[in-house]
């Protein structure tokens, strides 16, 4: 469910006429809907009534601040992955208490910052990891709760580069392992196991290999407890799928809530979720400007004006999105197949292929659907393209939460060396 559609034939976002946004703050331009997010952390929270749970909003979908501070007031807390996504959490208004912290490869100095706060749990990837967390807090006086991050060895998620809980993906921890793992934690000083993690992938539709992580996982706690260890919590992941295509049926939060009620509910335990995707994605879509039709022997070319830079989804794991074009084809207009591709000089830096349209005009604007997770995120400014500007829509108004920056802004951080001047 979203809150983008026609109105006497244009594209609105709420109750806020995309054309309008487009005119005002230029193109290509992310808008997120702010009832959309609101809906899907209210329709998440209401699934888990009953369950002691920390919804922890995955920060790598979208951590734009105003989308942070949306998600805050509806009482998530946040899953972050870096030392800068915990400063944007915290800069949103996300107590560290509510503050989870993944990621395979987290520095001392994200470490020392992540405890001076006093984040609720550290999710650690590695028996390496694991000492050096240790002695990070112990200097600091301090013991970081801890869950290990277990790789159950189950394959998911809609694409191989977003299957996380394989053997052989670099995440989690083998399974016979984890133990061996929890055994050590009891023999540093500065760290303290409170859960077991696990996190299978992203884009995962079908409930089955999930039902099969988590039991293992919650098999595991229990194991783990019958050993001797106090464990208060389970973190589950993220990786629910949205509907990217009108047909697709994903799981809904709803039945995905009821498996995992079922599944840890005799445990008397704190269920941490990371959703990002289920959040963030169809809350948001990126606004393009036609540029040229170029027609070739075998196809058109629909060259628009956002790149690969912009939306990398399609190169980065051959992703669909919707295309709708802002003002609604009339009954008249014939539909016809475009290669639909962005400006930067990469053959990867393709939208769709063979997609039908209703012959769009230069100056024409199109949607990308379903862009409001991995879209600005993954944004860069390659090509020495400026960074897409974000766009938050709330009712009747809308705020640019992101501009565009100018090329002085672009070069600001480079310098030129003394030979050279
Ligand atoms: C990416 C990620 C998530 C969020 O995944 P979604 O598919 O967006 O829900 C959650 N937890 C971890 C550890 C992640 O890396």
């Amino acid at each position: 469910m979203h809150h983008f559609s026609y109105h006497q034939g244009r594209l609105y976002c709420e109750q806020v006429d995309l054309s309008r946004v487009a005119d005002d703050v230029g193109t290509p331009v992310y808008v997120y809907s702010t009832a959309t997010l609101r809906r899907h952390a209210r329709v998440i929270a209401e699934a888990f009534t009953g369950v002691d749970c920390l919804i922890a909003y995955s920060v790598k979908a979208n951590g734009n601040l105003a989308v942070l501070r949306t998600l805050a007031r509806e009482g998530c807390g946040a899953d972050v992955v870096s030392g800068g996504e915990l400063l944007r959490a915290l800069r949103a208004g996300i107590p560290a208490s509510r503050i989870v912290f993944s990621g395979v490869g987290k520095s001392r100095m994200e470490m020392k910052l992540a405890l001076d706060q006093g984040i609720h749990q550290f999710n650690v990837e590695s028996a390496a990891e694991l000492v050096v967390l240790s002695d990070v807090a112990a200097t600091l006086g301090k013991v970081a709760p801890v869950a290990i991050r277990v790789n159950p060895d189950v394959a998911a998620g809609g694409h191989p580069n977003i299957s996380t809980g394989k053997a052989g993906d670099k995440f989690g921890v083998a399974w016979a392992e984890a133990p061996g793992l929890y055994q050590q934690i009891q023999a540093l000083p500065g760290v303290e196991a409170v859960g077991v993690d696990v996190h299978i992938g992203s884009q995962i539709g079908d409930l089955a290999p999930m039902r099969l992580a988590f039991e293992k996982t919650v098999g595991l706690v229990r194991q783990l407890r019958a050993e001797g260890h106090t464990l208060t919590r389970v973190d589950l992941g993220g990786g629910l799928a949205i509907p990217y295509h009108a047909e697709d049926s994903p799981a809904p939060p709803k039945a995905y809530a009821d498996m995992i009620r079922d599944i840890t509910e005799a445990l008397g335990i704190q269920v941490i979720l990371e959703p990002g995707r289920v959040i963030a994605g169809n809350a948001g879509i990126l606004i393009t400007e036609v540029l040229y039709q170029k027609p070739a022997p075998d196809r058109t070319f629909l060259i628009v004006d956002a790149g690969m830079n912009d939306l990398i989804r399609p190169a980065l794991y051959q992703a669909h999105h919707d295309i709708l074009p802002l003002r609604e084809a009339g009954a008249d207009v014939g539909w016809t197949p475009f290669d639909v591709v962005g400006p930067i000089c990469e053959s990867t830096d393709k939208f769709a292929s063979q997609r039908l349209l209703p012959n769009p005009e230069p100056g024409d604007r199109l949607a990308f659907m379903s862009s409001g997770a991995y879209g600005a995120v993954l944004a860069s400014q390659y090509n020495a393209r400026p960074l897409v500007a974000e766009v938050l829509v709330d009712g009747d108004r809308f705020a640019v939460v992101r501009r565009r920056p100018s090329f002085e802004e672009m070069i600001a951080l480079e310098h030129m060396p003394d030979w050279l001047s």
